[in-house]
């Protein structure tokens, strides 16, 4: 089911203790030459139509949130910020608003790592108001199920996801190679804002532009190597992951009455 496809009435009859708003967010942002700006919001929203169509009665997708948290991207043309304030406020409103509808459970489908404060905000009012919302950051869910389905910034793994999906907004022609400027000789970045020393890893936050030139950052995934076949393998493996996912969440009790 769509909410913005439904009536108040249909809405009202439709709803039950089961359904699960899936709410798709993501980030208007630089995604390096190759991938474009909205590949951040495009993807998470495909998710949510695969997995509404598993379960099309139990299932309410809301329409996408376009705008996140980025304000690290701001050197580069097209980037639109919303900051962690303005964010948790309409998610959270959002949230409450679902609850009010009489929707307890939801899932917040990111597209976007800036995003994350905010979604645990909302998450966490939704939880106090007797709900439950959980939050799936896709990107990184992928490498946990296949090494190499992991992914960096603007490089293979979005770049190739957004040929499988919508191939005439990606620019594989347009490809340069990004000049990456580490925090120092011994202090090696190894993604955009974390740098590794040693067996360990921390984060250094700095503007993307002082970081990669190109605005893409790969981690295992070159962004020159993208190609369609790769993107819909991810697709799909992430896809059937959500599917069992959510069997699982359609389960999970909301009483809180403990022994
Ligand atoms: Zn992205």
């Amino acid at each position: 089911m769509y909410l913005a496809s439904l009536t108040w009435k249909k809405l009202e009859e439709k709803i039950t203790e089961e359904t699960v708003a899936l709410i798709p967010l993501g980030s208007v942002e630089q995604h390096g030459p190759l991938a474009p700006l909205g590949t951040d919001y495009f993807i998470p929203e495909e998710f949510a139509k695969r997995v509404e169509a598993a379960y099309p009665d139990k299932i309410m997708v809301l329409p996408t949130m376009p705008y996140g948290v980025c304000p690290y991207h701001a050197s580069f043309p097209g980037t639109i910020d919303m900051g962690i304030e303005i964010l948790s406020e309409v998610m959270t409103r959002i949230a409450m608003s679902l609850m009010d509808t009489g929707i307890k459970k939801m899932i917040f489908l990111n597209g976007h790592g800036g995003n994350g404060p905010s979604l645990d905000k909302a998450a966490l009012a939704v939880y106090k108001r007797g709900g439950l919302a959980a939050i799936v950051d896709w990107w990184t869910l992928a490498g946990e199920l296949n090494a190499k389905w992991a992914g960096g910034h603007g490089a293979g793994q979005e770049t190739s996801v957004m040929m499988a999906l919508k191939p005439e907004w990606v620019n594989m022609k347009d490809f340069f190679p990004a000049n990456i400027h580490h925090v120092s000789d011994s202090l090696q970045n190894t993604h955009i804002s974390i740098v590794t020393f040693e067996k360990g890893s921390v984060r250094i936050i700095r503007d993307v532009k002082d970081v990669t030139s190109s605005g893409a950052y790969g981690g295992t995934d070159a962004p020159e190597d993208a190609n369609r076949e790769w993107g819909e393998e991810i697709l799909k493996g992430v896809t059937e992951y959500l599917i069992r996912f959510i069997a699982e969440y359609f389960k999970v009790s909301l009483s809180r009455e403990k022994n």
